[in-house]
């Protein structure tokens, strides 16, 4: 399997090259040069199937021969099933959860730092210790988070040999929960930096970074954010699990997906290109809304940031919808170099009319301000007992507003614990939702982390000194 940069102008790599390359030198994402499609039957068989059975399904076809069979089922195994050292505290690992006659909640929080983050990272983590190690070299991976990439990125390095990790969180723009999830990892090769501004800078430094490159060769720069087509890889497999749980091939499925990066979402996207029947995807916003914007009127164009209750989607620009357009541009490279050139001198682009047309047909959009969101929160918390976190009542507030209830089943994913947003919950529904036990004491624990101003030059200084001594 080869991957191709969205900008074409990139040499195309195999599953190791873009796994340890991260963004493609000409700034484009790389993207598979064909998806592999999945007959029914082959969809059918994957019924009674564990999770990580099912893993090995989806992902072999994308790792191609960069791995033999036995070791992509080793990591895995290690990764996703409890008896071989899987750290998802739940037998189903991403379960789904009924709340009404037509729908589903899928929990993506069972993972070691209880956000859908886990379950790219944690595996992400072994694809870099083991081709490294097979290389022989080093590694700095430097990214930038909203909150929960940071925690599962560090989970998934700490303490590994030939890597150095330094992650980028908006200065007082996480959650408590969040910043100590990250800063009390002691070890040496952990670096967190805070930074003066948001999560859009952080990022935008994250991402210029990589276009310097001389420092990337110097340092050895790998991304741990979506931009790694392995992250997106990883999400594709609970489309699956959990489509076929709910009657695919033989039922279509719709779901809604509380968006920021686009990652999550274009996971679901890439899962119905491989033929699972997804009848339609809604992107849920907060009212950080440039996707819904751009859904209802065609012009993608960058807002002010807000600071929202549920942060992981506090995010203007949306990385991976280049690799959506790149597809319904019919994968030509010149349309996105001109729309990515129209961003970065205007700030926006308009999307061609069948591309705009192309979009609606596929996705749902809609914004959901914080107010409806503890209002979701609440009914849902007074009517059956359930507590969900705000990103994840955004989503089901978007599953309402844009899918009928008597059509496909309705499936929100359900993207954090509760407790990482223990504020926002408590404030919504009254209840003090606690942290699982192996985390009880995180409020304790000592933290380690230091204070960048927004400024490339003194990123770049830091990241050249190396891991704390
Ligand atoms: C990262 C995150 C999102 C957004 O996912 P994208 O892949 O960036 O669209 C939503 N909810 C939570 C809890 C997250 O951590």
């Amino acid at each position: 399997m080869k991957y191709i940069s969205t900008r074409g102008q990139a040499e195309s790599l195999d599953f190791e090259g873009v796994t340890l390359t991260g963004l493609a030198r000409d700034g484009g994402l790389y993207v598979p040069e064909e998806i592999p499609t999945f007959s029914a039957d082959d969809i059918r068989a994957m019924r009674g199937k564990t999770y990580a059975e099912v893993a090995f399904e989806v992902i072999a076809p994308f790792v191609g021969d960069c791995l033999s069979e036995a070791e992509l089922k080793r990591m895995l195994d290690a990764t996703y099933d409890e008896n071989y050292g899987g750290q998802f505290r739940h037998p189903a690992v991403a379960p789904l959860v009924q709340t009404g006659a037509n729908d589903w909640l899928l929990e993506l929080f069972h993972g070691p730092t209880l956000a859908f983050k886990d379950f790219a990272l944690q595996l992400l983590g072994r694809f870099f210790d083991h081709f490294t190690a097979k290389r022989g070299e080093k590694l700095t991976i430097l990214g930038a988070t909203s909150g929960d990439t940071g925690s599962a990125a560090i989970k998934g390095c700490r303490g590994r040999d030939n890597v150095s990790i330094f992650m980028l969180h908006p200065k007082g723009r996480v959650s408590e929960v969040q910043r100590r999830q990250m800063t009390s990892v002691l070890e040496d090769n952990v670096v967190n930096i805070a930074v003066e501004g948001n999560f859009d800078d952080c990022q935008a430094l994250v991402k210029a970074s990589f276009n310097d490159l001389a420092f990337r060769d110097k340092v050895g720069l790998t991304a741990v954010n979506s931009i790694n087509w392995a992250r997106v890889m990883a999400q594709i497999v609970y489309y699956f699990t959990s489509a076929v749980a709910l009657g695919a091939p033989d039922r279509a499925v719709s779901y809604s997906v509380p968006t920021g990066n686009f990652g999550d979402i274009f996971a679901g996207y890439i899962a119905s290109k491989m033929g699972l029947p997804i009848e339609k995807l809604v992107i849920a916003t907060n009212s950080n809304d440039i996707l819904a914007r751009t859904l209802a009127t065609g012009r993608y164009e960058r807002g002010d940031v807000y600071s929202t209750l549920s942060p992981s989607m506090d995010i203007q620009i949306s990385s991976n919808f280049e690799r959506m357009l790149f597809d319904i541009a019919g994968r030509d490279a010149g349309v996105i170099r001109r729309y990515m050139d129209d961003l970065a001198s205007t700030g926006g682009f308009t999307l061609d009319k069948e591309h705009h047309d192309a979009l609606k047909t596929l996705f749902a959009a809609e914004r959901v301000d914080d107010e409806t969101t503890k209002a979701v929160m609440q009914e849902l918390h007074a009517s059956g007992g359930y507590i969900a976190d705000p990103h994840t009542a955004v989503g089901i507030e978007a599953a309402n507003t844009c899918l009928p209830d008597d059509g496909a089943p309705r499936v929100t994913l359900s993207t954090a614990h509760p407790a990482k947003f223990g504020e926002a919950v408590k404030e919504a529904t009254g209840v003090e939702s606690a942290l699982p036990h192996h985390m009880a004491d995180l409020m304790d624990r000592k933290e380690r982390m230091m204070t960048l101003p927004n400024d490339l030059a003194a990123l770049q200084a830091r990241v050249l000194e190396g891991n704390w001594s």
